[in-house]
């Protein structure tokens, strides 16, 4: 079984906070988004005025709660969360939003999972700073408008095909997050070693970083759990040979494919010939539900070009079967 803290789960138990970059200045990666951000919070501080409204989607794990967190510090006001799940009432939604102070930043995360009635009562909110709220039920039921402060709303979504269109228009500064490079983990492992008291040497903290899955959350992870490894059974130095070792022991492989990664790619292999194969066939055979395929597993395999998506199926691509040592099966009629 892969260890399950190695998965960039939404809500990690370990304690993230420690490692989070405070400002914007510290936020490695992203270089796009954060150069756009620096002009849009410069420009709202100067003004005086809330922020645009912004949408950061992409995988798990890659910094959406850090860089609204950042926004809101930056901004200098403050920083309310909450999640679409959460908010299961109309009611829920418009406590948190009466609450807010002038040009406060509101992030909601996993957006794309909002009750459609609580969608309806953010849409007056976003648009003009005002809540329609009824009162009453039957026909003595009124409608009562309440003003807001202005602010900010900062939505984060793993899956950005599942927002409503009205809802997706409505944000002003909608960002995509990317993966990084193995030279931004590489940088952002340093650092983190550094903040964990971890001594490791350029080769160990690079090895963490090209197996973190491009993900900063994955490589937080694994930059504790081979400081473990290297407390327990090392000089507590993270080497590259050290952090090989723990690393395979954690099932995590030279491409920081994990588990559950191994066991989709080498299924399509062994029993599918690399497809195409549906989606939801796979979920099946694999146990898995169709959204932790498409939110958690696929985006780095994709991304890797382990599998190619086609209109028929995902289909396995070259690098994947070079990766598991087989050999792809010849085209018919060749
Ligand atoms: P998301 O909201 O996209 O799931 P988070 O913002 O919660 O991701 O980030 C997950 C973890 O990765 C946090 O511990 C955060 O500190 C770290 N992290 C994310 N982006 C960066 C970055 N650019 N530099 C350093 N650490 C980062």
């Amino acid at each position: 079984e892969p260890d399950p803290t190695l998965r960039p789960d939404p809500r990690p138990e370990d304690n993230d906070r420690a490692l989070r970059p405070q400002y914007l200045a510290d936020f490695i990666g992203q270089a796009e988004a954060r150069a756009n951000l620096r002009v849009f919070i410069e420009s709202a501080r100067s003004r005086g005025e809330a922020m645009d409204h912004a949408l950061f989607h992409g995988p798990p794990g890659l910094g959406k709660t850090t860089l609204a967190q950042i926004m809101a510090r930056e901004l200098g006001v403050n920083f309310r969360m909450t999640s679409g799940p959460v908010l299961a009432k109309a009611g829920d939604l418009a406590a948190i939003l009466t609450n807010l102070e002038k040009n406060d930043v509101l992030f909601i995360d996993e957006i794309h999972r909002m009750n459609p009635v609580v969608e309806e009562v953010l849409y007056p909110a976003m648009e003009d700073f005002e809540l329609d709220l009824v009162i009453g039920e039957g026909p003595a039921a009124r409608t009562v408008r309440i003003e807001l402060q202005p602010f900010t709303l900062v939505g984060a979504t793993t899956r950005l095909g599942l927002l409503t269109t009205p809802l997706r228009d409505r944000f002003g500064i909608p960002t995509r997050l990317q993966f990084y490079t193995e030279d931004e983990l590489h940088e952002i492992v340093t650092r983190n070693a550094v903040k964990l008291g971890a001594p490791a040497d350029t080769n160990g903290a690079r090895e963490i970083a090209k197996r973190a899955r491009g993900t900063p959350r994955i490589a937080g992870r694994l930059l504790r759990r081979v400081l473990d490894f290297a407390v327990v059974e090392g000089d507590g130095t993270i080497t590259r040979e050290l952090a090989d070792m723990a690393l395979t022991r954690l099932g995590v492989d030279h491409l920081g494919l994990d588990g559950a990664d191994r066991r989709y790619i080498t299924l399509m292999a062994e029993h599918y010939q690399g497809g195409p194969v549906g989606i939801e066939t796979l979920a099946a055979a694999l146990s898995e539900s169709r959204d932790a395929l498409e939110e958690v597993i696929e985006p780095y395999l994709l991304q890797q070009g382990l599998i190619q998506r086609t209109p028929r199926g995902r289909m396995l691509g070259q690098r994947a079967w070079t990766h598991l040592g087989l050999t792809p099966p010849k085209p018919p009629g060749q």
